[in-house]
């Protein structure tokens, strides 16, 4: 049989069958997984074959994992280049954010843009908490909306307090797998109750959306909402390492420095105080955000200081 993992513990996982029907499987054996240092074979959103221990028990063993589209990945931190896959298989990766109470800065914004690139997930911003927002709030929510559509992610506005935007938000995670992140208390989880109130969450599944704690989850979960619709939380994008991603790179994850790779005076322009520089041009005419071109710099700086 084939199914989905929808959660894991480390030596079981709940597999989930195309008709809904769920598994605790075991791993058969030890699986290496070429090429991937990690120190978890399996993750949610693995694609697996797995046969039924019984015909009358939900528990089988999994045989097979299917290649996967994508994945990310934490860091080890005992272990260095060792990582530990945290989802795998996604369609979309979400971020809520919020420009009051809490402020999601927009280096924090990009940070989580630029991860979603290196791991070629397609990804989208939305900016919760609209009815508190005074008219300089919303003209600033604006702006960042052109200007990040115009960089190919999806943006959206909501409140979970007037129900605003909750259908278009509704809209874009049909029918997909998405990854959830962003700070505690941003509004994730009023917002997933808001979209799922027939959602049977249990304690447990509640206090991993709610976990504003330290992050003892070290294991992700995903949850259906809808049908076919597949939520996945996971602690905040700060707990996931950007793929090898040299200095030099990093501009290649910004969409609008990528299209203009290339045009700098020297082939190793860094962008920064180089003459004839295609990228401080667009700055100084506005064709590249200045907030991206600060989350840039902020980044490069970082990559500086790890050294
Ligand atoms: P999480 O940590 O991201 O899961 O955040 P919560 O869902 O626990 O929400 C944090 C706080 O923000 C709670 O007090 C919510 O009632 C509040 N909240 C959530 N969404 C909204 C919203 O759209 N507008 C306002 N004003 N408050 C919200
Ligand atoms: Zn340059």
């Amino acid at each position: 049989m084939q199914g989905i993992v929808m959660r894991s513990t480390g030596s079981w996982y709940d597999v989930r069958t195309p008709e809904g029907e769920i598994y605790a499987c075991r791993l058969r054996g030890k699986f290496k997984i070429k090429e991937l240092k990690v120190n978890n074979p399996l993750a949610v959103g693995d694609y697996v074959v797995f046969a039924p221990d019984a015909p009358d028990k939900r528990e089988g063993l999994i045989t097979e994992i299917l290649d996967r589209d994508n994945y990310i990945i934490r860091k080890s931190v005992h272990k260095s280049g060792h990582g530990h896959i945290l989802a795998a298989n996604l369609d979309q990766a979400i971020l809520i954010a919020t420009l009051a109470f809490p402020r999601t800065s927009m280096g924090f914004i990009d940070r989580f843009l630029v991860t979603t690139e290196t791991y070629r997930i397609p990804a989208g911003v939305i900016f919760n908490k609209l009815d508190i927002m005074n008219e300089e709030g919303l003209e600033a929510l604006e702006g960042l909306k052109e200007l990040y559509e115009s960089l190919g992610y999806s943006c959206l506005f909501t409140s979970a307090i007037t129900e605003a935007g909750l259908d278009e938000l509704s809209a874009l995670l049909a029918g997909k797998k998405s990854l959830l992140s962003g700070h505690s208390g941003v509004g994730k989880s009023t917002l997933v109750n808001c979209l799922a109130p027939d959602l049977d969450l249990k304690t447990s599944e509640v206090s991993t959306f709610a976990n504003k704690g330290v992050h003892t989850t070290t294991y992700a979960e995903m949850f259906e909402i809808a049908p076919q619709t597949f939520l996945i939380d996971t602690p905040g994008i700060k707990e996931l390492g950007l793929l090898e991603v040299e200095k030099e790179e990093i501009s290649h994850y910004f969409p609008e420095m990528r299209e203009r790779f290339g045009e700098c005076k020297y082939y190793n322009c860094r962008h920064i105080n180089e003459p004839q520089c295609a990228i401080q041009e667009a700055v100084r005419n506005g064709e590249i955000a200045l907030s991206r071109y600060h989350s840039y710099l902020s980044m490069v700086e970082d990559y500086d200081n790890r050294r």
